[in-house]
């Protein structure tokens, strides 16, 4: 017998009126005849809100919740966040800007990136927010930027650890990697820090990212506590800020179930009362992209066309990889499969068929749904995107043929 082919996880966030989407509590036709054209992506303020409220639920107190915004870092989304987690971490003088303006406060701030220049190393002194240094390299430039400044230079040490996080979408520790600094090296760093006279705060260790499996995050953790724990007897000051990553993945794909964030949470309560023993002054800090934003925001394109193709129907859309390359396959996917699609203004539809989903690109690779079963659909109808609120469209080469830029919106 055949197995039953995997299904997408239902998308219940965004409840359904009418036989509508709504988003943001409005129904999608009236949304998108306010935003006054297709495509966009449309964040709901309400599920981020109640996403960070529910996790805080499932974690101890004391546990610092971190927004890695290279995941989505629309300025007004950005300043949403701010006020609802313990930190935002950037990647970039660009992404610092967002976060200061936002009214992030920079000493809850964390800034990693590979290559760092040194005039965003200069910049990161005189906000004064923490870098995690992750090269030999950044410490004489840190160390000038502090003399030249008269600032403290706080730093924390980006270690690549010993380990991998199994079970990931995307592996960004152990074995060899650009992130980071492999923990054999670190004592040889810390001591470097100590003589340039930087402001040492603590470590970042992280394993990866898009994990599904509460299990492999556990043990992730609880190597990178043990690693820093050794480490720690290398440092030239006490740990005030132990980040020990995140990685909380979202479904995206058929087959793939969410994440159950209780067993992470009993482990860090464990590895919290470890530390007040071991590391009395650090506070664990997790950093969380995806999981935040991604399942709060959908992107919508409308149906220009509907050609039949030697009997398989193409749905021709305004939107496609340019704007929202996750969806098509091309953002670090091995096996192209289907993000979950809906057609939003067909809800209630019982006339189904199985249908592709192209883009106006030029381009085979312009798929954003490839043989779904869907609602039969017309032109003029609304293909929704889900769990598209992170890594969407500043994740998108937009400038590709030469498309004009859409808007973006938080309901
Ligand atoms: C990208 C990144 C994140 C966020 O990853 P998500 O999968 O979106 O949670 C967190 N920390 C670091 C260091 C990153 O590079």
């Amino acid at each position: 017998m055949n197995k039953p082919a995997p299904t997408h996880t239902p998308m219940t966030q965004f409840p359904v009126r009418d036989g509508e989407l709504t988003i943001g509590g409005m129904p999608l036709t009236r949304l998108a005849a306010r935003v006054g054209q297709t495509p966009f992506y449309a964040h709901d303020r309400g599920l981020l809100t109640r996403r960070v409220a529910q996790l805080r639920e499932q974690l101890p107190r004391g546990i610092q919740l971190h927004y890695a915004m290279k995941a989505n870092p629309m300025p007004v989304l950005v300043c949403h966040m701010a006020g609802l987690v313990d930190g935002i971490d950037v990647a970039s003088a660009g992404e610092l800007k967002v976060a200061l303006d936002a009214g992030a406060d920079p000493a809850d701030i964390s800034f990693a990136g590979p290559g760092k220049q040194p005039l965003e190393l200069q910049q990161a002194v005189a906000a004064g927010i923490l870098v995690n240094i992750e090269s030999f390299r950044e410490i004489p430039l840190l160390a000038q930027a502090s003399e030249q400044l008269g600032l403290p230079a706080r730093v924390a040490v980006r270690v690549n650890p010993d380990f991998e996080l199994k079970s990931s979408g995307m592996k960004m520790g152990g074995g060899p990697k650009q992130f980071g600094v492999d923990a054999e090296q670190v004592p040889d760093l810390l001591q470097a820090i100590g003589n340039a006279g930087l402001h040492f705060e603590g470590f970042h260790l992280f394993a990866g990212s898009q994990n599904l499996q509460a299990g492999a995050i556990v043990e992730a953790q609880q190597k990178s506590f043990e690693l820093a724990c050794r480490l720690a007897e290398h440092a030239p000051a006490p740990i005030r800020f132990l980040n020990l990553g995140g990685g909380f993945g979202i479904p995206y794909f058929p087959g793939e179930r969410p994440l159950d964030p209780a067993p992470i949470g009993d482990n860090l309560a464990t590895l919290q009362a470890e530390a007040a023993r071991r590391l009395p002054e650090a506070a664990l800090v997790i950093e969380l992209g995806r999981y935040f934003v991604g399942e709060a925001g959908v992107y919508v394109c409308r149906i220009l066309d509907r050609k039949l193709s030697r009997g398989h129907p193409y749905l021709v859309t305004d939107g496609g990889l340019h704007q929202h390359l996750a969806a098509s396959g091309n953002f670090g996917q091995i096996i192209r499969k289907n993000y979950p699609v809906a057609i939003g203004n067909r809800m209630d539809e019982t006339e189904m068929e199985t249908a592709s989903v192209v883009g106006p690109l030029c381009t085979p690779l312009d798929l954003l749904a490839d043989r779904m079963t869907l609602p039969k659909a017309q032109p003029g109808d609304l293909v929704v995107i889900f769990q598209s609120g992170a890594y969407g469209l500043t994740a998108s080469p937009e400038k590709f043929l030469g498309h004009p830029g859409i808007p973006e919106i938080l309901v």
